[in-house]
Parts: C-alpha cells; structure tokens; sequence
C-alpha cells in the first residue's frame, strides 16, 4: 500500500518535471494549484507532502526566541528550525526550498487555515482548542509554563503574582492560564516575548510568564547576565506540536514517522546539541509512545 503510494507520487513528481512545460493536468487534479487539497484522492499526494515534492515549503516559526526561533539578518536558527530541517529532509526535499515565515503566537492557527504557512514549528502547544482547527504531529519537546524575574526578587510562584504586573503574549496558552488562573495578577499582553523582556529589564513589569525552555533562553542572553532568573518550578505541561491543515492528516501522520527516525538515528540529539543544549542540558528523550495526534 505504502510502496504503491510512494512509487506513485514519484511517478507523479517526474511526471510534473517532464510536463511543466505544458500545463497538462490530467494527473488526478492536485497539480500545482494552492496545495490544500481535500485528501479525498487516495492516490495523489495532498497538502504538505505535495507541497515538498513541488520543492518549497512555508514554515511559520517565532523570530525573536534565542534558541528555538532566532532571526538575523535574513537567517534564522534554533531548535524549531533544526526541526524543520530535519522534517523537509524526510520529506524528501532540499533545505533552501524552506521560506520561513515569521509568526507570533496569534496567528499561528489563522495562518495554517489562511494558507499563509505549510507547517508552523513555533514552540506551538498542542491541546484541544487549537485541534479543532489545525492538525499537529508531534510532540517533540515537552516544556512547562514558569516564570522569569529579576534576579533579586521574592516571587517564587504564580500565587504570588496577586497585585503585580506580569507579562505574556496573546494568543498563548500561559496567557490565557494567567486569566484564568491567577485573576489577582495584572497581565500585560504583547504579541511577542522580547517586547515582554524588554519591558522586564525597564523594571515595567514584575515577572514574565511563558515555557521554561523560551524564558531560560532569553536568561542566557549576554545581555541579560545575571539580572534575570528562571524560578524553575513549571505549572503546566505545554507539548510542543509540528501545526498543520485539519485536513492534512497524511502529511501529519509522515511527520510523526520523519520524528520517530530521528529519534532512532541520532539527528533528534543533534538537533537539539546543536541550539538549545548548547547551554549543557543534555538532549531529551523523543518519546516516540505519544506521537498519537494526528486527526
Ligand atoms: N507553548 C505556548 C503556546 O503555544 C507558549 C509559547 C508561545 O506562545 O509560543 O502558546
């Protein structure tokens, strides 16, 4: 079955290559269009597949997270992006044909839905709200909220943010706990987390709440050498997800085989080695049990 597909879509890739010129589309119709096909052909490859075999694949990823999603210049690099190269090579295309796109936390699901990206690899929590909209491999990584303050300050907990200003991003789920949860703290929303460090280091606000792993990499910046501190105690559970059309659950389910790979032939590690365990924290475990999403 697998074989019959495989051979087919390559079929279908020299196909496309020797044809290009001629605008021919008798092939079963998912062509060269927008990509975001219905999946109800069950011989041409759709959605994210078919938009690797056309060589070029639109990654959301966060810009302004030191080593998750860093951009400079027009380079980015961090975990989240070690794991988008690691997802275009098993889909079988080229790193180059990878055009980031940068994304904040509240337009992620907009942007997956809009076709604005293929993929969103974004520090991007898995959970139920968000499944009602777009579709996620994963997960690869296991973060927990927290919280990051200066560090000569008292709090050690979110109880503790009763009456104190505290900083989040819209359209995140630590946001959206603060809300909830700790309805004494007074939340301060931007749509991304430098301008939140930013305003921690004026001494605008209090604390910075987000996943341990996002603050310890802001900690770590030069810039912020010993003024900040990562309580260390996280309050959730916050599964970081590969986000993708509702529809595309083919591709979604190829991702999940492209992560279970890497876990077993070691670029998982590297991935990791390479950015975010620069800083000594050895590489987790890829637990390859839970890639269980796809819908
Ligand atoms: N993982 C959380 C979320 O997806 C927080 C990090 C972020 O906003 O990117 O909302």
């Amino acid at each position: 079955m697998r074989m019959t597909r495989v051979a087919a879509t390559a079929a279908a890739a020299v196909l496309a290559l020797t044809m290009a010129a001629c605008g021919s589309d008798d092939d079963g119709g998912t062509g060269t269009g927008s990509g975001t096909g219905t999946g109800t052909g069950d011989t041409a490859a759709t959605g994210v597949i078919a938009k690797a075999q056309s060589g070029t694949l639109k990654v959301g990823v966060k810009a302004d997270q030191p080593g998750l999603g860093l951009q400079t210049g027009t380079a980015y690099e961090g975990f989240d992006i070690e794991m988008a190269k690691i997802i275009a090579k098993g889909l079988g295309m080229q790193e180059s044909g990878i055009q980031y796109v940068t994304t904040v936390s509240a337009n992620r699901e907009p942007y997956i839905q809009q076709g604005t990206v293929d993929l969103v690899i974004a520090t991007y929590t898995i959970n139920d709200e968000r499944k009602t909209k777009v579709n996620f491999a994963g997960p690869y990584f296991v973060a927990g909220q927290d919280l990051l303050v200066p560090t000569d300050s008292t709090i050690t907990a979110p109880e503790q943010l009763d009456g104190k200003k505290v900083c989040s991003v819209t359209g995140s789920t630590p946001a959206k706990r603060i809300q909830e949860n700790y309805k004494g703290a007074q939340l301060q929303l931007f749509d991304a987390y430098s301008k939140c460090i930013t305003a921690l280091a004026g001494g605008q606000v209090d604390a910075v709440t987000t996943d341990d792993i996002i603050l310890a990499g802001y900690a770590s910046q030069q810039q912020f050498a010993g003024k900040f501190k990562v309580v260390g105690k996280p309050f959730s559970e916050e599964p970081y997800g590969i986000g993708l059309a509702k529809d595309d659950k083919a591709s979604c389910d190829k991702i999940n085989e492209i992560l279970k790979a890497a876990a077993a032939d070691g670029s998982y590690k590297a991935a990791w080695d390479n950015t975010l365990g620069k800083s000594g924290t050895p590489a987790p475990e890829l637990d390859t049990s839970k890639l269980t999403n796809c819908a």
